[in-house]
């Protein structure tokens, strides 16, 4: 299920852990921006610009226990997760005099942190459904089964959910996707290399561990996942690749109902849409077809106790944070310690926040805007949004490749960006949803319930614009090309990437250059190819989509040279959406610095000139320390490219910063020839 076809400018890992110092002292939030602190004065801005921007903060700090980096975004979030406590703490308070809203978060809150509770409790949420799969006697047992599954937002075998049609954007439809993996991405499941083969045993491992918690043998429990395995693979080897997935021509099939039974006859596609609570429909997209045709053969491949076996281990899968500490710390150990590196788990009042933002994130989201944000917030960074977005306007008109048809196409786009700001209008109202003070596993369940639910209501509706793709206290930002929206929710709008006590030049260069890279992802590969009311349209001459395709390979190769860790490429395809918009956002910022400066001239401050500030401010805000395990992982299926090369690769395109830092020609920050498409 999603809510719209989002492209966030870093991703999250709200699940990773979290940080187990004191967060957000006051220290941090007041220091300045630039910070002279974290500069590595012995290294050469001309040569490694990221080394010298961040050295020293690197230097100075570490990986904490519980987490698989530490940068700024982490620190934000820490800082917001601090917040969120106070206001579960209050709320969680059973007094008479809460509101609706506080008996809910607060409740759950409270069911979350019961470990006692959940402790005594075991795995006996799931015994019914356990019971369920175990009695079912063939395969059309199963096929009944399954929609039960996904209403519980256990989506076994494919993914079923409601999204914007990419050629009407004004209309939800229903999407059937590729899915039923328990590993990140198909790519685990279908490399030959050493790594990724230990990864494999480790997750048959986990598998068999997670088995023999809902009391099956060690042997039966090593057969269980042995089956898990060979079946998913079967599923990875029909699903497509995530660089091909960025095309969103490769992703859209509308095709009758009638079709799908062509494609996967084994399931009874009406039945199971009806049984899963989705309106009557008489088309749907299909992202990737041939995946529901694989389904269909790995199903008639596979014994009824395999399948039986696969439907035990996702539900198990699914619900594992919700059961006691057993189930917790085995989940923990391989998708966090195994895939990502992290030494220790979180602590359950970090986990308990951010399950409660998950569950209730727009009853959470009120209480967070009232604490922190208001209203003038909002009106500083429209102001900011709207200087940056006049910049890009002038720089489409100044363009020498782009022919006029195109780029009246490109204006009108622009200027039909819808933005938003801080926090929706409307909250989502949560009142039929019941939350009890002693039941975290039904809580939890009954929320996801409540979300798929109002996912699929939504087919064959007007699409709602008013809906936000993050909640509030989200550490992100996005733009969505199926509504031609840049989103930023207030948890990002923050020091160091905002503040008024910052200059200019460090307001534009940290969170200006993030608004300026969410306009440009309405014109990256991916984004170009929708029209202004977010419609997969091609609006462009041959001519100009040559040109671009043109330009667009030069990021493409100049990625696909870095190294993320010893022996391992950034993919340049995969990364050439972010690496677009971030070397665009940064342009445009720039010029948008540039004219302000010019009513609002500012001097040198620590030995900097703002044009320097506003660079150093840039790379700062990517500071971060990873561990090899999460880069490995990330490199495969994070389109963005690593830190490092956010700010190096961007960097050295850039004549401008080329003259802040009087950079001479054949040093390794001036590109020769530099990419340019923005
Ligand atoms: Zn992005």
């Amino acid at each position: 299920m999603r809510l719209t076809r989002l492209i966030p400018i870093a991703a999250v890992f709200l699940a990773a852990g979290a940080h187990a110092q004191a967060p957000g002292s006051s220290a941090e939030q007041t220091a300045p921006v630039p910070n002279p602190a974290s500069i590595d004065s012995a290294a050469d801005p001309c040569t490694d610009f990221y080394q010298y921007a961040c050295g020293g903060w690197l230097a100075s700090n570490t990986i904490p226990a519980d987490r698989a980096s530490w940068g700024t975004g982490e620190m934000l979030r820490e800082r917001n997760r601090a917040v969120l406590r106070g206001i579960l703490d209050h709320a969680a308070d059973n007094g008479a005099q809460r509101s609706p809203i506080e008996q809910k978060i607060g409740d759950f809150y409270f069911s979350c942190m019961d470990e006692g509770t959940i402790n005594a409790r075991g795995y006996d949420s799931l015994k019914p459904e356990l019971a369920r799969i175990d009695a079912l006697a063939d395969k059309p047992a199963i096929r009944e089964e399954m929609p039960r599954l996904h209403r519980q937002g256990v989506d076994v075998f494919f993914e079923f959910g409601s999204e914007t049609d990419l050629k009407d954007s004004n209309q939800r439809i229903g999407e059937v996707d590729q899915g039923g993996l328990g590993l990140p991405d198909r790519d685990f499941y279908l490399n030959q290399d050493a790594k990724s083969e230990q990864i494999r045993k480790g997750y048959l491992d986990h598998v068999q561990k997670m088995m023999q918690l809902i009391g099956e043998s060690p042997e039966t429990a090593a057969a269980s996942a042995k089956a898990v395995i060979a079946f998913e693979t079967l599923l990875a080897k029909h699903s497509l690749d995530r660089a091909s997935r960025r095309d969103p021509d490769k992703i859209y099939h509308k095709l009758p109902v009638t079709e799908l039974a062509k494609l996967c006859p084994f399931i009874d596609w009406p039945a199971f849409f009806e049984a899963v609570g989705a309106p009557k429909m008489n088309s749907l997209n299909v992202d990737h077809p041939d995946f529901l045709s694989g389904l269909d053969a790995a199903i008639a491949a596979t014994s009824v106790a395999d399948l039986k076996a696969y439907l035990r281990w996702h539900l198990v899968h699914n619900q594992a944070v919700l059961l006691s500490q057993p189930f917790v710390d085995e989940d923990f150990a391989f998708y966090s310690r195994t895939l990502r590196g992290v030494r220790e788990l979180g602590a359950r009042w970090k986990r308990c926040v951010d399950s409660s933002d998950v569950a209730l994130g727009d009853a959470l989201g009120q209480k967070y805007v009232d604490a922190t944000f208001g209203a003038e917030g909002k009106q500083r960074t429209l102001d900011m949004v709207h200087k940056i977005e006049r910049q890009m306007s002038a720089n489409l008109g100044a363009l020498d490749w782009m022919t006029p048809a195109t780029r009246k196409e490109a204006l009108v786009k622009l200027e039909a960006i819808a933005n938003r700001i801080g926090y929706p209008d409307k909250w989502r109202d949560y009142s039929t949803l019941h939350i009890a003070r002693d039941d975290f596993a039904g809580n939890s369940t009954g929320a996801a319930q409540y979300a798929v639910a109002r996912d699929l209501q939504k087919i064959g509706k007007p699409v709602d614009r008013a809906e936000w793709p993050f909640t509030t206290p989200t550490v992100n930002a996005g733009y969505a090309p199926d509504e031609n929206s840049i989103n930023f929710p207030a948890g990002i709008l923050q020091p160091p990437l905002y503040s008024n006590q910052s200059d200019d030049a460090a307001n534009y260069g940290a969170g200006g250059a993030i608004i300026g890279h969410e306009v440009t992802h309405a014109f990256d590969d991916e984004g170009r190819k929708f029209d202004a009311h977010g419609n997969l349209r091609d609006w462009w001459t041959k001519t100009d989509a040559d040109e671009f395709q043109k330009r667009a390979q030069c990021l493409v190769d100049e990625y696909a040279k870095f190294e993320a860790v010893p022996g391992l490429h950034v993919n340049g395809t995969l990364t050439l959406g972010e690496n677009t918009a971030d070397l665009g956002g940064l342009r445009i910022a720039f010029l948008a610095l540039m004219d302000v400066l010019k009513t609002r001239p500012s001097a040198a401050v620590n030995g900097y000139t703002a044009e320097q500030r506003f660079f150093l401010s840039y790379a700062q805000a990517w500071c971060q320390l990873q561990k090899p395990q999460m880069t490995s992982m990330m490199t495969g299926t994070d389109p963005h490219a690593p830190p490092r090369f956010r700010v190096n690769g961007v960097v050295q395109n850039m004549p401008e910063f080329r003259k802040a830092f009087s950079c001479s020609a054949g040093k390794p920050m001036v590109a020769g020839p530099a990419c340019r498409i923005w």
